[in-house]
Order: structure tokens, then C-alpha cells, then sequence
């Protein structure tokens, strides 16, 4: 199968765009397929956006709990609930951040292909597209609304793999700005630092993609803006959060990720350290890496007043730290995209439990 290129192009993105959810969706509904299925973050359980939703009366509506990542287990339940309305449904709604948003993807291809979670992570593995996927972020950074996967841990194998597919792309996209003011300030650099450290780790590279710079770069423009301004959650600021992540997510198809990844997914691993926070957690130990990129994130977190958490790592058990050495050295591609192909000889094991005790 040929490896291209596949970005989400249809899209709606300005403040407000929520309000044509409802026409996108009834376009989409059909007498044999008339149900909607609405997956939304438990964060807005009791707000008015799930009031406002299209919602009918055969629809569903699942709040995803976002406490923590999305699991294989987690989304063949989700799956398994919809036993009887499974052959009706018209199209998948997701509306959160990434965990929302991965779920979301993860359902629409288990409605189209059948079988379990599992069955799908790695490359290429679906054989036909989802469901018709529209994806509504409410959180910027991850990029997962116009990434070609969707992250999910499975537990039975401590293997933490998206399914990478064409298919995996959401087919619209509502991008509006008015849904992330409710983000929490961390929580809200945390995963805009997600966009930063993949670009980032991409530029510094070794494996490389025309495209994909032009993105990143495009991308580390606007996320460094926002961070020098005053207050990175000015509407401005958001609005342009929005696009600096969709396009941070249209450069990971063609790019690889480098150092700080392989690092924050050891955190992830062994000590459950959500995504983006373990991504920030690292960057605070990588100065002998990316020095020039080490010293504006530094600026970045006192200019908005962010104390990314230290020392999570620093008095762990040898056990702990043999632990995070595996869960982080496995990732040989951003390894050696960050490293070159020596990369095991230049990173031992007490190399990597230096660099975690200086977190
Ligand atoms: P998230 O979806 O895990 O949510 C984090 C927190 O923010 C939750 O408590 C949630 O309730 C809250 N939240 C979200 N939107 C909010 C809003 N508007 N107002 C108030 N609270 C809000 O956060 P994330 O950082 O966007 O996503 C992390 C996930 O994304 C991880 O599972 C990671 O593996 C995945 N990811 C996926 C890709 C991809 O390409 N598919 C890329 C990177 C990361
Ligand atoms: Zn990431």
C-alpha cells in the first residue's frame, strides 16, 4: 500500500462554528442511517454546549472521561454499548481534546471495519474507511484533530500505539476558538507545548519532509507568538492556538518526533504521566539537547507564570528506573531521527537516569 499523505480538508474554523454542527449533521442522517453518535468530554457534562447539541431522539450520547488516556478496553466498551444501533448510525461526533478526539476516531473505524480495538494498532491496518468523523477540539495542541491516528494504551500488552491509517483522518472538521476558554491556564500549555515539542524535535532531525517542515515551522512561528505575548489565552491567542495545532498535526503524518517523545512516553509508561505534561516534565531536562529550544520554553513558562511540576523522577526505585529505560529506548525511529543510528550507545542506562533525576 502506498504511503501518502492525508490531512483533513474540510473544515469550518472561526469563533462560533459550533452553531453549524447541527446542518453538517443532518445532511449526514438518512432513513436506514439516522443515528448520530455524539462522543463529548465529561468536562461538559452540565455545560450549554451539550444542551445546544443536535441531538435526536434515537442518538447517542457518551461523555468520554478524559481523567485519563484513551484505552483499547475503554473504546470497545463505548463500542459494545452501541450493540443493536450499530449498522444506523450516520456519523461520529467528537468533541474535547485529544483523548476525546482519539476515541472518537477509534469508534468510527471499529463502525466500519468491525472487530476489536486492538486489532488495528500499528500501520495500515484497517482494511475500509469509519464512519463519517467530524471532529469539534476544545482543547488546542495535540493535533489529533488532523493527525492520521488515533493513541490508545492497551493495557494486556503495556503497549501504547495509535492506529495509523488513512482512514483514521476525521472527514470535517469545526474548529472554534469560543470552545477553549474554559481550559484550565497548565492545561492549556501543557498541550499547546505538544504542537512546539514536535515541531521542534521534527526540525532538528535527521528524517525529514519538505511539507512537513513548511508546517512545523509555520506552526513554531504562531506558538512562539503566542507565548511572548502577555496572556496566552487572549482570544487572539486561541484563535490562533487553533491553527497552529491543526497545522502541528498535518506536519506529523510526514515527520518524525525526536528525544523528548520516546522520554515522556517512559514517564507515561511507568509512571502514568499524562501526554503533554510528561512532554513538559522532559523539556525541563533538555538543555544539553535542544539548548536554544530549552531556553524558550523556559521563557515561555515565566512569561505565563506556568511551573511546569520537578522531581517526579528523581528518587524512584532501580526497578522504576530499568522500567523507564525500556519504555523509552524501544522508540528507535524518533531515536534515531534525534540521535542517528548510534543512538543506543550514545543514550545508556545511566545516561537516561541522569536526564530523568535532573526532571
Ligand atoms: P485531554 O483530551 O486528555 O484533556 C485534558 C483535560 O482537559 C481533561 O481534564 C479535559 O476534561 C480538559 N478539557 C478539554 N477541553 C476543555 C475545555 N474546553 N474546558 C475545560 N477543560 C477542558 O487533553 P489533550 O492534551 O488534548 O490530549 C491528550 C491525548 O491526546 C493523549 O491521550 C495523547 O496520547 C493524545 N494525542 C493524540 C495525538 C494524535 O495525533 N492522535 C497526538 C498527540 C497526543
Ligand atoms: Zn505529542
Amino acid at each position: 500500500m502506498i504511503n501518502f499523505s492525508k490531512i483533513p480538508g474540510n473544515l469550518l474554523l472561526k469563533a462560533g462554528a459550533i452553531s453549524s454542527l447541527g446542518d453538517i449533521v443532518s445532511d449526514k442522517r438518512a432513513p436506514a442511517t439516522p443515528v448520530a453518535v455524539f462522543l463529548v468530554d465529561h468536562y461538559f457534562r452540565d455545560a450549554e454546549l451539550v444542551r445546544g447539541l443536535p441531538l435526536d431522539d434515537c442518538d447517542r450520547l457518551v461523555f468520554v472521561d478524559s481523567s485519563s488516556e484513551p484505552t483499547t478496553i475503554g473504546v470497545n466498551k463505548i463500542y459494545d454499548e452501541m450493540e443493536g444501533a450499530q449498522q444506523k448510525i450516520c456519523c461520529v461526533v467528537g468533541i474535547g481534546g485529544g483523548s476525546t478526539l482519539d476515541t472518537a476516531k477509534a469508534i468510527s473505524n471499529l463502525l466500519g471495519n468491525g472487530g476489536r480495538a486492538e486489532d488495528y494498532q500499528g500501520w495500515d491496518l484497517l482494511s475500509k474507511p469509519g464512519i463519517f468523523k467530524i471532529g469539534v477540539p476544545t482543547l488546542s495542541g495535540t493535533g489529533a484533530e488532523a493527525s492520521k491516528t488515533c493513541v490508545l494504551m492497551n493495557e494486556e500488552k503495556n503497549l501504547k500505539l495509535g492506529m495509523n491509517s488513512r482512514f483514521t483522518v476525521f472527514d470535517f472538521l469545526i474548529m472554534d476558538p469560543d470552545l477553549t476558554g474554559s481550559v484550565p491556564r497548565d492545561q492549556y500549555f501543557y498541550t499547546i507545548m505538544d504542537t512546539y515539542i514536535h515541531c521542534i524535535e521534527s526540525l532538528n532531525g535527521a528524517f525529514r519532509h519538505p511539507l512537513a517542515d513548511a508546517l512545523s515551522d509555520q506552526a513554531l512561528k504562531l506558538v512562539d507568538a503566542i507565548m511572548t505575548s502577555e496572556d496566552m489565552m487572549s482570544e487572539n491567542n486561541r484563535a490562533q492556538a487553533v491553527v497552529a495545532s491543526y497545522l502541528g498535526g498535518c506536519a506529523i503524518g510526514n515527520s518524525y518526533v525526536g528525544l523528548v517523545h520516546p522520554l515522556s512516553a517512559g514517564l507515561s509508561m511507568t509512571l502514568k504521566t499524562p501526554h503533554c505534561l510528561a512532554n513538559c516534565i522532559v523539556m525541563n531536562a533538555m538543555e544539553d539537547y535542544y539548548p536554544t529550544e530549552y531556553s524558550a520554553f523556559m521563557a515561555f513558562q515565566s512569561r505565563q507564570g506556568i511551573s511546569v511540576p520537578r522531581g517526579i523522577a528523581a528518587n524512584l526505585t532501580e526497578s522504576q528506573y530499568d522500567r523507564l529505560y525500556e519504555a523509552s529506548i524501544v522508540h528507535r525511529i524518533p531515536l534515531e531521527n534525534a540521535l542517528g543510528p548510534e543512538f543506543k550507545e550514545k543514550l545508556p542506562k545511566e545516561t537516561v537516569t541522569q536526564i530523568f533525576k535532573r526532571m
